[in-house]
């Protein structure tokens, strides 16, 4: 089976952004890869953060993904910083980088052009990220878009290391596109994210959900209920493709455009779809939330699992910089 390895942050529990986005289809792929999810705290603590607000973001990470549906029996769960083998593998790495060419990285840029003062671990955040990915010598990762850059700064590192000690021991990762738009957030203004407050929360109970979808934003055009809709601009219409009926899907653009009904009609049918959905993810996370020391336990298991390939890994990389 071909490997593939997937990391997120540990930002508590998953939004229906980061569910549609990534872990949905992280889901379906534990049948065709041998999957290695990873909640990637050492990558959480290169911004500011409180211990404690950390192992409990953490926790309900591992269980949303869980309650998703990541089977611990197909993949590997487990959280970054108990497999310290890849910040060993990442200072290597950092040995061989460039810092023009992490200076270059879009998303360093962005976050450093907010900050006073800029910690190395920001730079140096995709050199973590190649460590993640070629411990495992993954050779496919799923990414948005906005990830590419970051998975061909892997690429490089994986040329650059085989190049210097190893031919061909480290495999150059592939990137397999998420098929899912980019899911917008509630204000229809930009991508649906915590930071943002524009997210309906996984495992939020439907009174919640509902309260957050009546006054969510549809297409602006449509001023009163008479007006004809056009669904393509409208992020509801957007939602109902992630989680309604084909046949419902057709039936809302039909009624959208015609006027035949209004947005808070629309917003219902959303509303029963995802309910059919989300209901029981909710229940599975219920009982996970009620028995922490099993979420613990799946977690040691998966790291124990992911530290028997990175550690074999190390070996082999250390024998070959002579550093046994
Ligand atoms: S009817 Fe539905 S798809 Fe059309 S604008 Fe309103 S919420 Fe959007």
């Amino acid at each position: 089976m071909p490997r593939i390895f997937s990391g997120i942050q540990p930002s508590g529990e998953l939004h229906i952004g980061n569910y549609l986005g990534a872990v949905k289809n992280w889901v379906e792929l534990q049948h065709e890869f041998e999957s290695i999810i990873c909640v990637v705290d050492y990558h959480a603590i290169t911004g500011t953060y409180e211990p404690a607000d950390l192992r409990r973001r953490t926790m309900e990470m591992g269980i949303s993904l869980l309650a998703a549906g990541i089977d611990p029996a197909k993949a590997v769960l487990f959280v970054q910083s108990r497999v310290p083998e890849h910040t060993e593998l990442a200072w290597i790495f950092n040995t061989i980088t460039p810092v023009g060419e992490l200076e270059r990285q879009t998303q360093y840029k962005e976050k450093a052009g907010r900050l006073e003062s800029v910690p190395a671990g920001l730079l140096n955040y995709p050199v973590l990220q190649a460590a993640d990915i070629l411990i495992y010598k993954a050779d496919t990762v799923p990414v948005g878009e906005d990830q590419l850059q970051h998975l061909e700064l892997s690429r490089d590192t994986a040329r650059r290391w085989n190049a210097k000690f190893v031919e061909g021991y480290f495999p150059e990762p592939q990137a397999k596109l998420t098929q899912t738009r980019r899911i917008m957030g509630l204000d229809g203004q930009a991508k649906m994210s915590k930071s943002l407050g524009n997210t309906i929360g996984l495992l939020e109970p439907p009174a919640a959900v509902w309260e957050k979808l009546r006054p969510a934003m549809t297409d602006p055009a449509r001023v009163r209920k008479t007006d004809p809709g056009n669904p393509d601009v409208c992020n509801i219409y957007q939602l109902h493709k992630a989680f309604s009926t084909p046949g419902t899907v057709d039936h809302v653009a039909v009624q959208c455009r015609s006027a035949g009904w209004g947005c808070i009609d629309c917003k219902k049918v959303l509303h029963a779809s995802m309910e059919q959905e989300l209901a029981p993810i909710r229940e599975r996370a219920a009982a996970l939330q009620a028995e922490p020391n099993k979420v613990r336990e799946l977690l040691d298991d998966g790291a124990q699992r992911a530290r028997r390939i990175a550690s074999g890994t190390m070996s082999e990389v250390r024998q070959a910089m002579g550093l046994d």
